[in-house]
């Protein structure tokens, strides 16, 4: 049977400034400093966070797989679907205290600001607050969530 799907948010950290070609968006340069992608998987939710994290496709298909490429895993999260990838996207600036990271990155099939977050935060601190908004937002008896969370692997810099 095929996996439930739902949102997600991806928390990477970028250790240096770079300039990199995501796709069509063309070259972006990007601050050093926490990261956090906003998707949504119509199905299939643990199947989409383990092909983030691995990274093992050599198809780059998602704005988001660009940038992983030249970052570090930190974690990921799943959230309920209501509201939508774009109240979420805002809600994660927010309670990051960040910024969108570039127009319309992730964000080709909405007409929101776009789907990337950037912050000054430390992973650390990012991920304890994303386990809160994750815990928050999602009913006791969902199922889904804060134990879906996919830690960090050591040494999961990825060039
Ligand atoms: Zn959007």
């Amino acid at each position: 049977m095929e996996q439930p799907g739902g949102l997600y948010v991806v928390a990477l950290w970028l250790p240096a400034p770079a300039v990199i070609q995501v796709g069509a968006l063309g070259r972006i340069e990007f601050f050093h400093g926490s990261y956090f992608y906003i998707g949504s998987a119509a199905r299939g939710l643990e199947r989409r966070l383990a092909r983030h994290k691995a990274l093992r496709s050599k198809t780059l298909r998602w704005h988001i797989d660009y940038l992983r490429r030249k970052s570090r895993w930190e974690g990921a999260a799943a959230f309920p679907s209501d509201g939508g990838e774009c109240l979420l996207a805002r809600n994660v600036a927010a309670i990051m205290e960040g910024v969108v990271a570039y127009p319309r990155f992730g964000a080709s099939d909405c007409r929101c600001a776009g789907h990337l977050v950037h912050a000054a935060i430390s992973p650390a601190k990012a991920l304890v607050r994303l386990r809160t908004m994750s815990a928050a937002m999602t009913p006791p008896d969902d199922g889904v969530v804060v134990d879906k969370l996919i830690p960090s692997s050591k040494g999961a810099l990825t060039r």
